[in-house]
């Protein structure tokens, strides 16, 4: 192993190999990137994949709408097909708060240029055609949403990393990281010391931990999710399909697998990501109820990554105030593989002193000491 470097990554997920790439894009050399386990092994192999702009805050809906344009052409630019699916993203009103909500939502995205729309509940049975309509009042759509495969999109990034050359290693822990008056100066694996000057913390739901290794507590907390997927049946339905009130989405894979999930305030916070019986039966219920076809589909696995939560539900990015050469890209919570290609841009621009291409300021840490939360009331 290399034993010095002008940057450490910690974390080989979508953020930690986007965050590489981007830098290596932007001409920085001697990067290595540190993964504990397999790339893709931690939330990212783990998630929905949704892309979705569709959010109440207008900092979320400019940076999805950012991610989505990169999506467009992450393919190309990093010669890999990320089986992006642009079959938008139906989200379901169920309540009349709801109603409510998404026509503000609506005005916001249109605002901005996001393609989404209010609709009816006949609109969305065309869209969605086995959609039980019971008790929907309602429903938003936006055509430019989707989803894309979160395997392949980490791969792509890091191979196109390592084409620039940043040095991978895998099955490499980071234990501690040593610091003196305040500035990074090492990291310590359990393959060896690296003397470095600077880290990327990318790394998703132990990200609380790296930052007890320089002294500091980042305020997010680590959340089991679950996830379920069935068997591959025929073409059923395009986009995501979202409620907030009911609590699930759900989107059928281009082999024809439906992956479903849903968000339990009261699910575990102590790293489990064991699966549990209730959330199969739940999540069965949850989605026959809305598409009833369902019913004769059998699933055949179900497994749980960590949402890696801040207090408002937003990432926190930039350096830490006390800690020099200490980089954050963490607190994603349940968003971050849709918002990982422009954060790790501007991540590397941060890094790097170029000027960011939108402005990131408002998402330090220090938002949640000055009580500048940015609450995004449309997350699961
Ligand atoms: C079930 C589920 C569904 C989701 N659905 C969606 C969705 O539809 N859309 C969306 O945008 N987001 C979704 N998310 C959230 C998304 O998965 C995450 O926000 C995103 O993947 C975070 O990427 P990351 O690279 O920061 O973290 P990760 O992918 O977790 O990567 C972090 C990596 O750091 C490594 N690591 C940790 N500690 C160390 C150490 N000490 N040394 C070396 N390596 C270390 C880990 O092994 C891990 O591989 C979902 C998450 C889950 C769990």
């Amino acid at each position: 192993m290399i034993k010095k470097a002008d940057l450490v990554i910690i974390g080989g997920g979508v953020v930690g190999c986007s965050v590489a790439y981007n830098l290596a894009k932007l001409g920085a050399k001697n990067i290595i990137l540190l993964e504990k386990n397999t790339l893709a092994s931690g939330s990212t192999g783990r998630c929905g994949a949704g892309i979705r702009q569709q959010f109440g805050t207008k900092m979320n809906c400019i940076l999805a709408r950012e991610s989505i344009k990169i999506f467009e052409n992450l393919s190309q630019e990093l010669e890999y097909d990320i089986e992006l699916n642009q079959g938008g993203y139906l989200i379901l009103a169920y309540t009349e708060k709801e109603v409510n909500q998404f026509k503000k939502n609506v005005a916001l995205e249109q605002s901005l240029n996001i393609k989404a729309r209010f609709i009816t509940v006949e609109e969305a049975k065309e869209i969605v055609p086995p959609l039980n309509t019971e008790g929907i009042l309602a429903a938003t759509f936006c055509p430019t949403d989707g989803h894309a495969n979160p395997f392949k999109t980490n791969f792509a990034y890091a191979e196109a990393a390592e084409r620039l050359g940043v040095k991978i290693y895998t099955f490499t822990e980071v234990k501690e990281i040593e610091t003196e008056n305040h500035k990074i100066v090492a990291v310590n694996t359990d393959k060896g010391k690296l003397l470095t000057p600077m880290v990327v913390n990318a790394a998703g739901g132990y990200s609380g931990i790296i930052g007890k290794m320089v002294g500091v507590d980042i305020p997010v907390y680590s959340q089991r999710h679950q996830i379920l997927i069935t068997e591959p049946i025929d073409p059923l339905f395009r986009p995501m399909l979202m409620s907030f009130s009911r609590n699930f989405y759900g989107q059928q894979t281009p082999h024809g697998s439906i992956i479903m999930g849903f968000g339990d305030p009261n699910e575990r916070k102590d790293g489990d990501i064991g699966s549990s019986w209730q959330f199969a039966q739940e999540m069965a219920q949850k989605m026959t109820a809305v598409l009833p076809l369902l019913k004769e589909v059998s699933m055949v696995r179900q497994w749980a990554g960590l949402y890696n939560m801040s207090p408002d539900a937003q990432p926190i990015l930039g350096e830490h105030p006390q800690i020099e050469g200490f980089y954050m890209a963490l607190g994603f919570s349940g968003h971050g593989f849709m918002l990982a290609p422009i954060t790790s841009k501007l991540i590397a621009e941060l890094i790097l002193k170029r000027k960011t291409s939108l402005p990131i300021d408002k998402l330090d840490i220090g938002r949640f000491e000055r009580g500048e939360l940015i609450i995004e009331p449309s997350v699961v």
